[in-house]
């Protein structure tokens, strides 16, 4: 088993060389080893003796299953550590500053969880009679409400589950609004420093993807755009603030001119928190934008809860958002609109993107949030998350290039580059640097637009006190690597893992599963 080594202890050992040496077990220290789940866990165990099954006929029309699945089996304590002491070899936002680059990481406050777990939000089931789930329908309502409001845009759609789910059903908007039209578009415009969702989103929609040029300041090329624009193209999808973390000051020049020439404007809208209540993006022309309530609104995200991506809409896309989505009625009441109410209530929706109504969990932490914060307190959300980025970046650009520095002060996240290390030391170094101090590391290396990035966005939800501490940990580790030092190259050398080969790891993937031995045998 391979969390049990030969200990590396040898008589002729000095004290430092005990240091280096490994355990009897693996462990080191509190830090304890643990093997994949295939290698401790066989087949035969289980945490509960069942009776043998009873021999039944086959069911499965001739798919006969007469082989083991493979899947390994566990005592329920072994399982609760192996899964307990895997937790303890990551890293949370709930141990430290997570500080990457449009994820926007942030506290989720407590008060949103106690909120999210109340019986009659937690409980309730999405095939239960409307009647009595009307309080659940209400806060997808209110929650509703609040987008469009903050957003000043007409509509929303509520059902997707994520932000590139958002884009999916943003774009399939766009498409069933020129189909109404009677136009066959076939081009959407992605500045080169989009989020890989975008173009992805676009072709998965079946269009044509073509970039448009950044200008050597960070920003959409708006000469380049407007000079594509023509009756092929259905749209662009732009992001604001951009993932350079800047402002599209032209957004409202770039929206007129592609409103203009027929198509619609697609904005990615990942990077709100830096302008809820400051930017109405209604006001900017946008057509259709995602939010993700797991980003700005403080829903969990990463290894902690899923995405949830409302779409705002403008007058012009509404009529074709998706169904089902929570209508209020005049005496009060709530309703999902849904297939069968559809044709007399929102005849042109281009159908269904979710089998229920969205991701109810997520839509009561975000409403809680927002009603925690109130409009002041949403304005300041904003504030705070572009200065912290602005900290960030003053106090590092006289150690890390900062390629936009001079194009004035950075919305809601910091842009470094790997320009100035030393031969042979990349983006890379630093971040396998910044683990043995503790911190995950930064985006890196996104936007691909710029050489070598990294990608920082403190949030707003990190004090002073919390930054500085981190400022000077990625000082210290960019300097290492400005002066070469070796030690950097093999870093991190602390973590519970030394520095994997990440190209063989995505070119040779090991799994353990094994192939079965048996065929499948048809009756
Ligand atoms: C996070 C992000 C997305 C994708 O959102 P998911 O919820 O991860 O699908 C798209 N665009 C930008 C700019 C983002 O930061």
């Amino acid at each position: 088993m391979s969390t049990v080594n030969a200990s590396g202890w040898k008589p002729e050992m000095g004290e430092s060389d005990v240091m280096t040496s490994s355990t009897y077990t693996g462990n080191r220290a509190l830090m304890l080893e643990e093997a994949l789940i295939f290698e401790i866990g066989d087949t035969h165990t289980t945490g509960v003796d069942l009776e043998t099954a009873p021999v039944v006929k086959s069911r499965l029309g001739g798919l006969d299953r007469n082989r083991e699945m493979g899947i390994p089996g566990l005592s329920e304590p072994e399982t609760v550590r192996h899964y307990t002491r895997l937790s303890r070899q990551n890293y949370a936002i709930d141990l430290g500053l997570f500080p990457l680059g449009s994820c926007t990481m942030k506290h989720n406050p407590r008060l949103n969880e106690k909120v999210a777990r109340m019986k009659g939000f937690a409980d309730v089931h999405p095939l239960q009679p409307q009647e009595t789930v009307q309080g659940a329908l209400q806060v997808i309502n209110e929650l509703a409400f609040w987008l469009v409001h903050l957003t000043g845009m007409h509509g929303v759609a509520m059902a997707p589950k994520a932000g590139a789910h958002g884009e999916l059903c943003g774009i399939l908007c766009i498409k069933a609004a020129l189909e109404a039209r009677g136009e066959d578009r076939k081009v959407i415009l992605v500045p080169e420093s989009a989020h890989g969702t975008n173009p992805a989103t676009a072709a998965f929609a079946g269009f044509a993807v073509e970039n448009i040029p950044a200008t050597p300041k960070g920003r959409v090329d708006v000469a380049a755009l407007k000079a594509r624009l023509g009756p092929d193209v259905a749209g662009v999808m732009i992001t604001n603030p951009n993932t350079c973390g800047l402002f599209e000051r032209d957004l409202k020049i770039i929206s007129d001119a592609v409103h203009a020439a027929g198509g619609y404007v697609y904005c990615d809208g990942a990077n709100f928190n830096a302008i809820v209540g400051k930017v109405r993006p209604g006001d900017l022309g946008v057509d259709a934008m995602h939010i993700n309530l797991h980003k700005t609104f403080s829903t969990p995200h990463g290894g902690g809860g899923p995405g949830s991506g409302p779409v705002v809409l403008s007058e012009a896309l509404s009529p074709y958002g998706p169904i089902p989505y929570a209508a209020r009625y005049a005496d009060g009441s709530f309703k999902l609109v849904e297939e069968e109410s559809a044709g007399e209530e929102h005849p042109a929706t281009f159908g269904r993107m979710t089998a229920f109504h969205g991701q109810m969990g997520m839509f009561t932490r975000a409403l809680a949030y927002i009603m925690s914060h109130g409009a002041d307190g949403l304005k300041q959300v904003a504030e705070d998350a572009v200065l912290n980025a602005n900290y960030v970046l003053r106090s590092l650009e006289d150690t890390l290039d900062a390629p936009f520095g001079a194009s004035g002060p950075c919305m809601h996240e910091a842009l470094f580059t790997d320009d100035g290390l030393a031969e042979g030391f990349s983006t890379l170094d630093v971040a396998k640097g910044l683990i043995d101090e503790g911190y995950h590391p930064m985006t890196v290396y996104f936007p691909l637009v710029v050489h070598g990035a990294m990608l920082v966005e403190p949030t707003e939800t990190e004090s002073k006190a919390a930054l500085d501490p981190f400022i000077g940990a990625l000082r210290s580790v960019a300097n290492r690597a400005k002066q070469g030092d070796p030690a950097l190259k093999s870093a991190p050398h602390f973590a519970p893992r030394r520095r994997l080969d990440e190209t063989l790891a995505a070119r040779k993937p090991v799994l353990v599963w094994k192939e079965p031995e048996l065929p499948i045998a048809a009756e």
